[in-house]
């Protein structure tokens, strides 16, 4: 369980790469060693991680800068050194206490999703985003990579203290991990530019919506029709409007801190 142990000898670090397609990113993402803006996924030095980012592009991912997060983070070093082999496969995988990581697909989407209808600076990074559900903390550094700042909230002290392990070499000041409900949101980082989700429950909760800053956009499973489906939930001056997409399988929201 404990990370940072027993891994694959790659060195800790993120892909240096432009953080948002045409203009350099204004800054380097918090505190990675981020060099000079690099050729993009050709320079990945591990073959099955460019593959995985060039399935993503084929699947339909086209925003630069997603693709840059998905070949950027490291996803063998989140999961145990046994599942590191598959880590670039396209499939959920168990990280403990009966929780998976998402597939690298669904997380690519989510992201998209989030960037897509987000709040954005001038350079086209998001504002502050909201994490639910850290698990293992891939989602999160993904995140960390497209936006200013990543509230990351997870209810299980055991993943929660994994998701530190997994992080602290990475040295992320942008990235905050929360032992928390996030069924209430994290109302200290509020308001958001996005709220992003891995785990779904019967409704978005109002505290979600709230905590959301006009412009704004939540993507999050939901139950739907027996199944679970991607929700959209925008939120504008005007009001607040709900898209439902495809079908996904997620772990369920619960309540409380366990
Ligand atoms: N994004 C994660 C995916 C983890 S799976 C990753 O990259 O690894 C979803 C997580 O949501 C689980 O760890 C589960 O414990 C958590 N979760 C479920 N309900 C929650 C809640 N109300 N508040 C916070 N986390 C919750």
């Amino acid at each position: 369980m404990a990370g940072g142990k027993q891994r694959p000898g790659f060195p800790a670090r993120v892909l240096p790469g432009p953080a948002h397609g045409q203009a350099p990113a204004r800054r380097a993402v918090a505190a990675l060693p981020l060099a000079a803006p690099a050729g993009g996924l050709a320079r990945d030095p591990i073959p099955a991680r460019g593959r995985m980012v060039q399935q993503l592009a084929a699947g339909g991912i086209h925003e630069p800068a997603v693709l840059h997060a998905m070949s950027a983070v490291e996803r063998h070093r989140f999961v145990d050194s046994a599942l590191a082999p598959q880590a670039y496969e396209d499939t959920a995988l168990p990280i403990g206490l009966g929780q998976t990581i998402s597939k690298p697909s669904v997380v690519a989407r989510m992201l998209e999703l989030l960037l897509q209808g987000g709040v954005r600076d001038e350079d086209g990074r998001l504002g502050r985003v909201l994490d639910i559900g850290t698990g293992c903390g891939y989602q999160a550094v993904a995140l960390a990579q497209l936006a200013s700042e990543v509230y990351s909230i997870e209810r299980l002290r055991d993943l929660h203290e994994k998701a530190r392990a997994n992080l602290r070499p990475l040295r992320l000041a942008s990235v905050h991990l929360i032992l928390g409900d996030g069924a209430a949101g994290f109302a200290a980082g509020a308001p958001y530019a996005g709220i992003v989700a891995a785990a779904g429950g019967e409704q978005v909760p109002d505290a979600w919506i709230e905590q959301l800053a006009i412009g704004g956009r939540i993507v999050a499973p939901l139950a739907a029709g027996g199944g679970q489906a991607l929700v959209v939930v925008d939120k504008t001056r005007q009001g607040v409007t709900h898209k439902v997409l495809e079908a996904v399988n997620f772990v369920p929201l619960k309540s409380g801190i366990a």
